[in-house]
């Protein structure tokens, strides 16, 4: 098993991939519903098992697509949508975000939850805005610092894991500089991480482990996400992710 192959087996277990709430997704719903009454078209992309998915489609009237590019995690979502009867709101398509198989002008939506930093948020918002209808919304919520001074420890951190990552503010110029008028900007509470994903996480370990004979491979993934969890515990004042909600002018 190669160590990707190894991380989606621990994550498909997951109800989430990345922190997050249903509160949070329909409380970024809620600046784009209010201004709709017909059906919509959502594209989500980097969908994952579709936690945020399924709240969008018992919340829509419309359709969603629901993208990913690994069909273990599209698997599980389409064994829930078949569980909840919600199989014909959503198709799933295995596709890569930084070459989307969509058409222009295709959607009233896209949303993205934790996802955008894998090809970068700034060419994400560029590239996807060509999906979007004009006066379409794009919904996406992306690591972002709290504050302007950190400390060096969190700062050095992850400007190496992703050194896009930014305040709002930068992150809502961005928007502006590449065509769309943002609604809206919030930052997704501490429950979202600790007990929406990491508590769930940690639950996990341990049967992850004995699955995988307690292999080097599976331990050292585990150490990762544990030194993952304390690094959020300790500077979570400073670090979260932010919900950016924006209209494609
Ligand atoms: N939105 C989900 C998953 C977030 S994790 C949630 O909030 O729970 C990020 C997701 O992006 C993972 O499911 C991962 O498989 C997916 N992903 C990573 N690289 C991708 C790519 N190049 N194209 C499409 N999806 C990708």
């Amino acid at each position: 098993m190669t160590d990707i192959e190894l991380l989606i087996d621990f994550h498909k277990e997951a109800d989430r991939q990345g922190p997050g709430s249903s509160e949070e997704t329909l409380k970024a719903l809620r600046f784009i519903q209010s201004k709709k009454n017909k059906p919509i078209k959502i594209a989500d992309i980097g969908c994952g098992t579709g936690a945020q998915t399924i709240t969008l489609a018992e919340n829509i009237e419309g359709e969603i697509t629901a993208v990913d590019l690994f069909p273990e995690f599209l698997e599980k979502l389409e064994a829930k949508l078949k569980e909840l009867e919600l199989d014909h709101k959503i198709k799933t398509l295995k596709a890569d975000m930084a070459n989307l198989p969509l058409q222009e002008n295709e959607f009233d939506v896209i949303w993205s939850e934790g996802a955008i930093y894998f090809m970068g948020f700034e060419e994400g918002i560029k590239q996807w805005k060509k999906f979007l209808k004009p006066g379409g919304y794009l919904a996406v919520s992306e690591i972002t610092w709290l504050t302007e001074s950190k400390p060096k420890e969190i700062e050095d951190h992850w400007n190496k894991e992703y050194p896009e990552i930014d305040t709002a503010s930068n992150k809502i110029k961005q928007l502006e500089k590449d065509g769309y008028s943002p609604l809206a900007y919030f930052a997704i509470p501490e429950s979202c991480w600790i007990e929406n994903y990491y508590q769930p996480m940690q639950a996990r370990f341990n049967a992850f482990l004995d699955k995988h004979n307690h292999s080097e491979m599976a331990k050292n993934l585990v150490e990762m996400e544990k030194a993952e969890i304390r690094m959020y515990k300790k500077y979570k004042k400073y670090i979260s992710c932010g919900f950016y909600i924006a209209k494609k002018v």
